[in-house]
């Protein structure tokens, strides 16, 4: 929509020049190079904007306490729930991979553990807000946490995981035991990965900040990135099921090794193949009422935790 109105303005502003917008457009391909001429032309713009410096945006946090209470520990699976809005023309940025996929994934991961495979460590669940304009969510949260830092095994971010291939897997080289773990992970599962450096721009950024192991999942590139053409046509289910397996998988593990101190990935393969065996047998309209009831669940946890953090 922009770019039509765009060309309707240079297609005026060259009226009477000699020249058309297209002619201009096949001679700078041609020649691979800028052609600027005088249109002897005053152009008048005004734009319209808004600014908020502040405003109110909620986390939303859910928790599963681990089997083993006396641990302490706990894990957190993190993905952004804002995106864009709206542009000056209406158009609506859905967000459907940016990233409504984390999301998604996360959700599927909590309803599984709280069907059947229960952690030994707490597993926080964090629908981050403000991604977009600079992690504020995640921000938000590493300086007020709901368990101490110290006590963070590990910070899981999905983000942008509905669409493209191979799976991105960017940790810092300093986590050793977290790379170790989920690369044995994805060989189990039979996941190709791409293994990169940290790089940050997402929400582990604040955790990377504050020394809590972290790791980051996305398929990239993605051509519909930040558009409004970046809907749920293009989020692949293959996806959104490889890398909610591996992320659920790598929590067992962690969980095990942090509570028992030893690596008993063959127990926490066990309990995830228990688990996908059980979900599978429900019926739609059961999973469906179990996804509302954790939603549920979800909001009500946030809202005591944004009560607990004003007071
Ligand atoms: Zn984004």
């Amino acid at each position: 929509m922009i770019l039509g109105r765009s060309v309707q303005m240079a297609e005026s502003l060259f009226k009477d020049s000699g020249f058309t917008l297209d002619s201009l457009q096949r001679s700078i391909n041609q020649a691979k190079n800028p052609e600027s001429i005088d249109l002897n032309k005053r152009l008048h713009v005004s734009v319209q904007a808004s600014f908020t410096a502040y405003a109110d945006a909620y986390n939303v946090l859910g928790l599963i306490p681990g089997s083993d209470t006396g641990s302490g520990k706990v894990i957190i699976i993190g993905a952004h729930y804002d995106h864009w809005g709206k542009d000056v023309n209406g158009a609506v940025f859905r967000g459907a991979d940016d990233d409504a996929s984390g999301v998604a994934d996360m959700m599927e991961i909590a309803r599984v553990f709280s069907a059947g495979a229960k952690p030994r460590s707490s597993v926080l669940f964090a629908a981050w807000v403000g991604e977009e304009e600079g992690f504020y969510g995640a921000y938000a949260y590493v300086n007020h946490p709901y368990f101490a830092l110290a006590r963070t095994i590990a910070y899981l971010n999905l983000d942008m995981v509905g669409y493209g291939k191979p799976l991105l897997f960017e940790s810092s080289e300093t986590y050793t035991a977290l790379r170790a773990v989920t690369t044995e992970s994805a060989k189990q599962l039979g996941i190709t990965l791409s293994v990169q450096a940290y790089e940050g721009g997402s929400d582990h950024q604040p955790f990377q900040e504050e020394g809590v192991p972290n790791l980051m999942f996305i398929y990239w590139p993605y051509e519909e990135y930040h558009t409004p053409s970046d809907t749920a046509d293009h989020v692949s289910r293959a996806n959104l099921l490889e890398t909610g397996k591996l992320t659920a998988l790598i929590v067992l593990k962690l969980s095990e090794a942090t509570v028992s101190s030893i690596t008993s990935s063959a127990h926490a393969t066990t309990i995830l193949a228990n688990t996908v065996s059980t979900t599978a047998a429900l019926v739609p309209i059961e999973a469906f009422m179990i996804a509302g009831a954790l939603l549920v669940v979800i909001c009500a946890a946030g809202v005591l935790y944004f009560r607990r953090q004003r007071k």
